[in-house]
Protein backbone atom coordinates (compact mmCIF):
# COMPACT_ATOMS: atom_id res chain seq x y z
CA UNK A 1 0.00 0.00 0.00
CA UNK A 2 1.41 3.69 -0.88
CA UNK A 3 3.05 5.44 2.06
CA UNK A 4 1.04 8.57 2.11
CA UNK A 5 1.75 11.13 5.75
CA UNK A 6 -0.63 12.48 8.00
CA UNK A 7 -2.78 15.55 6.74
CA UNK A 8 -1.04 18.44 8.35
CA UNK A 9 -4.05 20.56 9.97
CA UNK A 10 -5.40 23.77 7.82
CA UNK A 11 -6.78 27.05 9.35
CA UNK A 12 -10.49 26.35 7.99
CA UNK A 13 -12.76 23.50 9.34
CA UNK A 14 -14.72 23.89 6.02
CA UNK A 15 -13.33 24.29 2.23
CA UNK A 16 -16.28 27.19 1.42
CA UNK A 17 -13.78 29.37 -1.17
CA UNK A 18 -10.09 29.97 -2.09
CA UNK A 19 -11.22 33.82 -0.60
CA UNK A 20 -11.52 31.75 2.62
CA UNK A 21 -7.77 30.19 1.94
CA UNK A 22 -4.26 31.47 2.96
CA UNK A 23 -1.60 30.74 0.58
CA UNK A 24 -0.03 28.15 3.43
CA UNK A 25 -3.59 26.38 3.20
CA UNK A 26 -3.14 26.46 -0.37
CA UNK A 27 0.23 25.15 -0.83
CA UNK A 28 -0.94 22.15 1.85
CA UNK A 29 -3.66 21.04 -0.42
CA UNK A 30 -1.88 21.21 -3.45
CA UNK A 31 1.01 19.47 -1.86
CA UNK A 32 -1.12 16.71 -0.39
CA UNK A 33 -2.70 16.46 -3.90
CA UNK A 34 0.78 15.63 -5.77
CA UNK A 35 1.13 12.62 -3.57
CA UNK A 36 -1.68 11.04 -4.54
CA UNK A 37 -1.16 11.58 -8.47
CA UNK A 38 1.21 8.42 -8.42
CA UNK A 39 -1.56 6.32 -6.30
CA UNK A 40 -4.03 7.01 -9.16
CA UNK A 41 -2.31 5.53 -11.69
CA UNK A 42 -1.01 2.43 -9.87
CA UNK A 43 -2.73 -0.68 -9.49
CA UNK A 44 -3.60 -0.93 -6.28
CA UNK A 45 -5.25 3.11 -5.64
CA UNK A 46 -7.17 2.16 -2.19
CA UNK A 47 -5.90 3.36 1.16
CA UNK A 48 -7.27 3.33 4.37
CA UNK A 49 -7.06 6.63 5.70
CA UNK A 50 -10.59 7.45 6.35
CA UNK A 51 -11.76 3.79 7.20
CA UNK A 52 -14.74 4.52 9.23
CA UNK A 53 -15.34 8.05 8.25
CA UNK A 54 -19.26 8.58 5.84
CA UNK A 55 -19.06 11.08 3.36
CA UNK A 56 -22.02 12.16 1.78
CA UNK A 57 -21.98 13.85 -1.61
CA UNK A 58 -25.31 16.16 -1.96
CA UNK A 59 -25.84 17.70 -5.49
CA UNK A 60 -28.65 20.04 -6.66
CA UNK A 61 -27.23 20.40 -9.89
CA UNK A 62 -25.97 17.92 -12.73
CA UNK A 63 -22.18 16.89 -12.69
CA UNK A 64 -20.39 14.76 -14.21
CA UNK A 65 -16.52 15.26 -13.38
CA UNK A 66 -17.05 17.03 -10.14
CA UNK A 67 -19.57 14.86 -8.53
CA UNK A 68 -18.03 11.18 -9.59
CA UNK A 69 -14.17 12.59 -8.62
CA UNK A 70 -15.55 13.24 -5.26
CA UNK A 71 -17.27 9.49 -5.30
CA UNK A 72 -14.05 8.34 -6.66
CA UNK A 73 -11.88 10.20 -4.30
CA UNK A 74 -13.45 9.45 -1.02
CA UNK A 75 -13.52 5.51 -1.84
CA UNK A 76 -9.86 5.54 -2.38
CA UNK A 77 -9.07 6.49 0.78
CA UNK A 78 -11.23 4.23 2.63
CA UNK A 79 -14.46 6.57 3.23
CA UNK A 80 -18.68 5.31 3.20
CA UNK A 81 -19.70 7.66 0.32
CA UNK A 82 -22.99 8.43 -0.23
CA UNK A 83 -24.10 10.50 -3.25
CA UNK A 84 -27.13 12.05 -3.51
CA UNK A 85 -28.25 13.85 -6.66
CA UNK A 86 -31.29 16.01 -5.47
CA UNK A 87 -31.40 17.66 -8.96
CA UNK A 88 -34.94 16.42 -10.31
CA UNK A 89 -36.51 16.87 -6.66
CA UNK A 90 -39.78 18.82 -6.68
CA UNK A 91 -39.45 20.03 -3.14
CA UNK A 92 -39.19 23.85 -2.93
CA UNK A 93 -35.52 25.29 -2.83
CA UNK A 94 -34.41 26.69 0.48
CA UNK A 95 -36.73 24.48 2.49
CA UNK A 96 -35.37 22.03 0.61
CA UNK A 97 -31.50 22.87 1.36
CA UNK A 98 -32.04 23.38 4.99
CA UNK A 99 -34.29 20.45 5.81
CA UNK A 100 -32.05 18.16 3.96
CA UNK A 101 -29.20 19.53 5.97
CA UNK A 102 -30.95 18.83 9.10
CA UNK A 103 -31.95 15.61 8.28
CA UNK A 104 -28.56 14.27 6.96
CA UNK A 105 -26.88 16.13 10.14
CA UNK A 106 -28.79 13.62 12.36
CA UNK A 107 -27.47 10.16 10.71
CA UNK A 108 -23.53 11.86 11.79
CA UNK A 109 -21.92 12.36 8.36
CA UNK A 110 -18.20 13.32 9.13
CA UNK A 111 -17.78 15.41 5.56
CA UNK A 112 -20.79 16.62 3.22
CA UNK A 113 -19.59 17.69 -0.05
CA UNK A 114 -22.48 19.89 -1.67
CA UNK A 115 -23.42 21.29 -5.07
CA UNK A 116 -26.18 23.39 -5.65
CA UNK A 117 -27.52 26.67 -7.82
CA UNK A 118 -28.36 29.58 -5.03
CA UNK A 119 -24.43 31.55 -4.16
CA UNK A 120 -24.02 31.05 -0.59
CA UNK A 121 -25.55 27.39 0.30
CA UNK A 122 -22.39 25.81 0.83
CA UNK A 123 -21.88 28.68 3.52
CA UNK A 124 -25.42 28.20 5.09
CA UNK A 125 -25.01 24.30 5.21
CA UNK A 126 -21.93 24.64 7.31
CA UNK A 127 -23.58 26.65 9.70
CA UNK A 128 -26.51 24.02 9.87
CA UNK A 129 -24.61 20.56 10.19
CA UNK A 130 -21.77 19.83 12.78
CA UNK A 131 -19.25 18.44 10.33
CA UNK A 132 -17.00 19.66 7.59
CA UNK A 133 -18.90 21.05 4.32
CA UNK A 134 -16.73 20.96 1.23
CA UNK A 135 -18.39 23.69 -1.63
CA UNK A 136 -18.69 21.69 -5.16
CA UNK A 137 -19.88 24.69 -6.91
CA UNK A 138 -21.81 27.10 -5.06
CA UNK A 139 -23.98 29.17 -7.79
CA UNK A 140 -22.00 31.46 -8.91
CA UNK A 141 -20.11 32.49 -6.32
CA UNK A 142 -16.97 29.79 -5.97
CA UNK A 143 -15.60 26.31 -6.69
CA UNK A 144 -12.59 26.00 -5.35
CA UNK A 145 -11.71 22.25 -5.58
CA UNK A 146 -11.60 23.10 -9.69
CA UNK A 147 -9.18 26.14 -9.31
CA UNK A 148 -7.15 23.95 -7.41
CA UNK A 149 -7.22 21.06 -9.82
CA UNK A 150 -6.47 23.77 -12.55
CA UNK A 151 -3.52 25.21 -10.18
CA UNK A 152 -2.51 21.47 -10.11
CA UNK A 153 -2.40 20.85 -13.61
CA UNK A 154 -0.60 24.33 -14.25
CA UNK A 155 2.22 23.73 -11.77
CA UNK A 156 2.74 20.19 -13.18
CA UNK A 157 3.08 21.55 -17.02
CA UNK A 158 4.61 24.84 -16.37
CA UNK A 159 6.48 23.82 -12.71
CA UNK A 160 5.23 27.21 -11.37
CA UNK A 161 2.18 30.02 -11.31
CA UNK A 162 4.04 32.86 -10.16
CA UNK A 163 4.76 35.09 -13.85
CA UNK A 164 3.21 33.28 -15.83
CA UNK A 165 0.21 35.45 -17.72
CA UNK A 166 -3.46 33.53 -17.82
CA UNK A 167 -6.19 34.32 -19.68
CA UNK A 168 -9.53 33.15 -18.60
CA UNK A 169 -12.07 33.67 -21.40
CA UNK A 170 -15.94 33.78 -21.92
CA UNK A 171 -19.18 33.74 -19.92
CA UNK A 172 -16.99 35.21 -16.52
CA UNK A 173 -20.42 37.00 -15.09
CA UNK A 174 -22.19 33.10 -14.48
CA UNK A 175 -19.17 31.24 -13.60
CA UNK A 176 -18.15 30.29 -10.22
CA UNK A 177 -14.81 28.51 -11.65
CA UNK A 178 -13.54 32.08 -13.38
CA UNK A 179 -14.14 33.56 -9.60
CA UNK A 180 -12.47 30.76 -7.67
CA UNK A 181 -9.43 31.03 -10.69
CA UNK A 182 -8.88 34.75 -10.19
CA UNK A 183 -8.76 34.54 -6.33
CA UNK A 184 -6.08 31.86 -6.65
CA UNK A 185 -4.46 32.75 -9.37
CA UNK A 186 -3.80 36.27 -8.26
CA UNK A 187 -3.13 34.63 -4.83
CA UNK A 188 0.13 32.89 -6.77
CA UNK A 189 1.26 35.65 -8.53
CA UNK A 190 -0.10 34.70 -11.84
CA UNK A 191 -1.28 37.92 -13.84
CA UNK A 192 -4.71 37.01 -15.22
CA UNK A 193 -6.37 38.75 -18.16
CA UNK A 194 -10.25 38.16 -18.38
CA UNK A 195 -11.72 38.03 -21.62
CA UNK A 196 -15.20 38.73 -22.74
CA UNK A 197 -18.33 40.28 -24.31
CA UNK A 198 -19.24 43.01 -21.77
CA UNK A 199 -22.78 41.49 -21.30
CA UNK A 200 -20.93 38.63 -19.68
CA UNK A 201 -18.61 40.61 -17.43
CA UNK A 202 -19.56 41.11 -13.63
CA UNK A 203 -19.72 44.80 -12.36
CA UNK A 204 -17.12 44.82 -10.07
CA UNK A 205 -14.59 42.48 -12.21
CA UNK A 206 -11.87 46.10 -11.96
CA UNK A 207 -11.65 44.75 -8.10
CA UNK A 208 -10.59 41.75 -8.84
CA UNK A 209 -7.09 42.54 -9.39
CA UNK A 210 -7.11 41.63 -13.61
CA UNK A 211 -7.13 43.43 -16.61
CA UNK A 212 -10.17 42.92 -18.30
CA UNK A 213 -10.46 42.69 -22.58
CA UNK A 214 -13.23 42.35 -24.98
CA UNK A 215 -11.05 41.74 -27.69
CA UNK A 216 -9.79 37.75 -27.54
CA UNK A 217 -6.68 38.02 -29.88
CA UNK A 218 -5.55 40.96 -27.64
CA UNK A 219 -6.05 39.41 -23.98
CA UNK A 220 -4.78 35.97 -25.37
CA UNK A 221 -1.60 37.98 -26.54
CA UNK A 222 1.39 36.81 -24.82
CA UNK A 223 -0.14 34.25 -22.76
CA UNK A 224 0.87 30.73 -20.77
CA UNK A 225 -2.12 29.26 -20.22
CA UNK A 226 -5.90 30.00 -22.03
CA UNK A 227 -8.67 28.85 -19.88
CA UNK A 228 -11.96 28.55 -21.72
CA UNK A 229 -14.93 28.56 -19.63
CA UNK A 230 -18.63 27.24 -20.84
CA UNK A 231 -21.45 29.36 -21.61
CA UNK A 232 -23.73 29.04 -18.92
CA UNK A 233 -26.60 28.81 -20.41
CA UNK A 234 -28.77 27.82 -17.42
CA UNK A 235 -27.98 30.42 -15.45
CA UNK A 236 -29.29 33.19 -18.26
CA UNK A 237 -32.27 34.97 -17.51
CA UNK A 238 -32.31 36.86 -20.59
CA UNK A 239 -30.67 36.34 -24.11
CA UNK A 240 -27.21 37.14 -23.41
CA UNK A 241 -26.23 36.29 -26.93
CA UNK A 242 -27.35 36.91 -30.58
CA UNK A 243 -26.25 33.71 -31.81
CA UNK A 244 -23.79 30.73 -31.02
CA UNK A 245 -22.35 31.40 -34.17
CA UNK A 246 -21.06 34.92 -33.61
CA UNK A 247 -19.78 34.28 -30.42
CA UNK A 248 -17.42 31.85 -31.66
CA UNK A 249 -16.47 34.06 -34.35
CA UNK A 250 -15.58 36.45 -31.33
CA UNK A 251 -15.36 34.64 -28.16
CA UNK A 252 -14.49 31.10 -28.98
CA UNK A 253 -11.05 29.43 -29.46
CA UNK A 254 -9.83 28.83 -32.94
CA UNK A 255 -6.46 27.80 -34.04
CA UNK A 256 -5.96 31.30 -35.04
CA UNK A 257 -6.59 33.60 -31.97
CA UNK A 258 -4.32 30.75 -30.49
CA UNK A 259 -1.38 32.24 -32.42
CA UNK A 260 -0.92 35.57 -30.21
CA UNK A 261 -0.55 33.12 -27.38
CA UNK A 262 2.95 32.32 -26.59
CA UNK A 263 4.00 28.95 -28.81
CA UNK A 264 3.97 26.83 -26.07
CA UNK A 265 0.40 27.62 -24.47
CA UNK A 266 -1.56 25.04 -22.61
CA UNK A 267 -5.96 25.63 -23.76
CA UNK A 268 -7.75 24.19 -20.74
CA UNK A 269 -11.35 24.00 -19.85
CA UNK A 270 -13.46 22.88 -16.79
CA UNK A 271 -15.96 21.14 -18.68
CA UNK A 272 -18.51 20.26 -20.20
CA UNK A 273 -17.37 21.97 -23.27
CA UNK A 274 -19.61 23.10 -26.46
CA UNK A 275 -17.32 22.15 -28.93
CA UNK A 276 -17.67 24.49 -32.24
CA UNK A 277 -18.70 27.30 -29.47
CA UNK A 278 -16.57 27.62 -27.11
CA UNK A 279 -13.73 25.74 -28.42
CA UNK A 280 -12.51 24.30 -31.75
CA UNK A 281 -12.79 20.68 -31.49
CA UNK A 282 -9.36 19.79 -32.62
CA UNK A 283 -7.60 22.16 -30.54
CA UNK A 284 -9.69 20.88 -27.53
CA UNK A 285 -8.13 17.28 -28.77
CA UNK A 286 -5.07 18.27 -29.72
CA UNK A 287 -2.46 15.96 -27.16
CA UNK A 288 0.61 18.95 -27.54
CA UNK A 289 -1.77 21.95 -26.59
CA UNK A 290 -4.37 20.87 -24.52
CA UNK A 291 -4.27 19.63 -20.61
CA UNK A 292 -8.29 19.05 -20.50
CA UNK A 293 -7.72 15.53 -19.80
CA UNK A 294 -5.14 16.33 -17.42
CA UNK A 295 -7.62 18.63 -15.68
CA UNK A 296 -10.04 15.61 -15.32
CA UNK A 297 -7.12 13.17 -13.91
CA UNK A 298 -6.07 15.84 -10.80
CA UNK A 299 -9.41 16.66 -9.89
CA UNK A 300 -9.45 13.13 -8.25
CA UNK A 301 -5.95 14.24 -6.35
CA UNK A 302 -7.09 17.00 -5.39
CA UNK A 303 -10.17 16.15 -4.33
CA UNK A 304 -8.56 13.03 -2.55
CA UNK A 305 -6.31 15.73 -0.91
CA UNK A 306 -8.83 17.94 -0.07
CA UNK A 307 -10.99 15.26 1.77
CA UNK A 308 -8.28 14.00 3.55
CA UNK A 309 -7.78 17.25 5.06
CA UNK A 310 -10.93 18.29 6.12
CA UNK A 311 -12.31 14.81 7.14
CA UNK A 312 -9.19 13.71 9.18
N1 LIG B 1 -18.18 22.17 -14.15
C1 LIG B 1 -17.99 23.57 -13.83
C2 LIG B 1 -18.98 24.05 -12.80
O1 LIG B 1 -19.67 23.26 -12.22
C3 LIG B 1 -17.98 24.41 -15.05
C4 LIG B 1 -19.27 24.44 -15.80
O2 LIG B 1 -20.26 23.78 -15.46
O3 LIG B 1 -19.28 25.17 -16.78
O4 LIG B 1 -19.06 25.24 -12.57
Amino acid sequence: MANVNKAIKISQKHLLGIQDLSISDVNIILSEAKQFIGLNKSKNKKLDILRGKTQINLFFEPSTRTLSSFELAGKRLGADVMSMNLNNSAIKKGETLIDTAMTLNAMHPDIIVVRHQDSGASNLLSQKVNCSVLNAGDGRREHPTQALLDALTIIDRKKKIEGLKIAICGDIVHSRVARSNIYLLNMLGAEVNIIGPSNLMPKDIDKLGVKTFSDMKKGIKDCDIVMMLRLQNERMTSSFLSSNREYYEYYGLTPDKLEFAKEDALIMHPGPMNRGIEIDTKLADDINKSVIKEQVELGVAVRMACLKIFCE
